[in-house]
């Protein structure tokens, strides 16, 4: 991967390289926390995710600027989206009463900065009240820039963006940016999976389309010794190879792609391991009648929606066989419980391996959501907390965020 070959030539500087003593430090968060109707924060893991960065700082004797985004509200002021909400949070999670200010650039921030001492940590307003902030504006950047003696990103989930505050304002930090603790630990995961991990490496790919994840799979062949794929993805292979899926999902134009991918395994010498059995359910429903059949002759009408137990049983070998574990997406229809079971089983597998001594990472698009829904989080490795940025580091692209730091 592009960012690791970066890496490698060039020190990645993280937080710890920095004393921040008598420093103020200009903090990229990721605060975009769900709020319900009466504006109170429902899922705090995103605060507490960014603790460590924050603590560092004002234990050194720094003080902390955090800023972030919160919703879309696409350039306007909107007072659902303020991050005034969440300062109450913010302040028990962290242990330390934040102060607020109503914007993020001006007056009214430059006093706020001037003031803040030691120890104390400021929110500033929603960066994206303006549009400037997605539309990576220079000079809003340079306005941000104002605000900080070290510019710190600790936000791994806008890391593949190339906002304002993400990426731009990089350039006015040149000699003193860095990673936090969150971004750089994402960093590793990713470069365990990819580049350092133990072999046998095995990525487990599934989720709803072969579309959405062709380049994962055609970027990891470089990197895995297995490749188990699972989900709404296999239809399209089972069919490519003269298989009968009936109305499985299935993306007819897609086939000589993954007739294609199948090729290009074995010529790298990739074992890929495909369901052989599944359970077939006569409607996309959790009480529709269900029949377990072989993945290649799928009755007319009927529709794979989970992997069955022979299947499980071969997936089970390979992830316990495994040092180095990937895991993106689903294997069924997990939202369902008639069609979890595949998901939940894999899950014990991926956690016994880990047990076992291996390295699993979970994460891109909505895996995070399975491994929460069955409590999996605790028991793999590593949980990516970025969807698309973790998916676009898969695919092998650099990510704007972290090439900025490593500039
Ligand atoms: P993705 O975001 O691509 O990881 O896809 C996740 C979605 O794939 C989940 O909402 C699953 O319900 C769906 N999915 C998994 N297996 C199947 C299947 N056999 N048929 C249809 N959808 C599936």
């Amino acid at each position: 991967m592009v960012i690791f070959e970066v890496q490698t030539k060039k020190t990645m500087k993280v937080i710890d390289d920095y004393n921040f003593e008598g420093k103020k430090a200009l903090i990229r968060v990721d605060f975009n926390v769900p709020l319900d109707e009466a504006l109170n924060v429902t899922d705090t893991s995103r605060i507490e995710a960014a603790k460590p960065t924050i603590l560092k700082i004002l234990e050194d004797g720094g003080s902390a600027v955090l800023m972030s985004h919160l919703g879309r509200p696409k350039g306007q002021r909107n007072d659902r989206m303020s991050l005034k909400h969440i300062c109450e949070k913010v302040s028990e999670i962290i242990g330390v009463q934040v102060k607020f200010v109503d914007d993020c650039v001006g007056e009214k921030v430059e006093q706020a900065y001037t003031e803040l001492q030691s120890g104390e940590m400021l929110l500033l307003e929603n960066l994206r009240f303006y549009g400037e902030e997605t539309n990576g504006d220079v000079a809003f950047a340079e306005k941000l820039s104002k605000f900080g003696d070290i510019y710190v990103n600790d936000a791994f989930g806008t890391a593949h963006r190339a906002h304002a505050s993400t990426t731009i304002v990089a350039q006015f930090f040149p000699e003193n940016k860095c990673f936090g603790y969150l971004l750089a630990k994402e960093i590793k995961a990713i470069e365990t999976v990819m580049q350092t991990g133990e072999k046998p490496v095995t990525a487990i790919l599934g989720g709803a389309k072969v579309s959405s994840k062709i380049t994962i799979i055609e970027n990891i062949l470089d990197k895995v010794d297995h490749l188990i794929i699972g989900g709404g993805m296999t239809y399209t292979f089972v069919k490519a190879q003269g298989g009968n899926v009936g109305a499985s999902i299935c993306e007819e134009d897609k086939m000589g792609l993954a007739l294609d991918i199948l090729q290009q395994a074995e010529a790298k010498k990739v074992k890929v391991h495909l369901p052989v059995d599944v359970i077939a359910a006569d409607d996309f429903d959790n009480n529709a009648n269900t029949q377990m059949v072989q993945v290649n002759s799928i009755p007319d009408g009927w529709q794979g929606l989970d992997v069955g137990p022979e299947t499980l049983k071969r997936f089970g070998e390979v992830i316990l066989d495994s040092r180095t574990i990937l895991w993106n997406g689903p294997v069924g229809v997990f939202e369902m419980e008639s069609f979890a079971e595949g998901t939940i089983s894999v899950g014990n597998y991926v956690d016994k391996a880990t047990q076992n001594g291996a390295f699993s990472l979970v994460g891109g698009g909505d895996s995070v959501a399975a491994v929460k829904q069955f409590g999996f989080q605790d028991k793999v490795s590593y949980v990516s907390t970025g969807g698309g940025a973790m998916l676009e580091s898969l695919e092998g692209k650099t990510l704007p965020g972290i090439a900025a730091i490593l500039d």
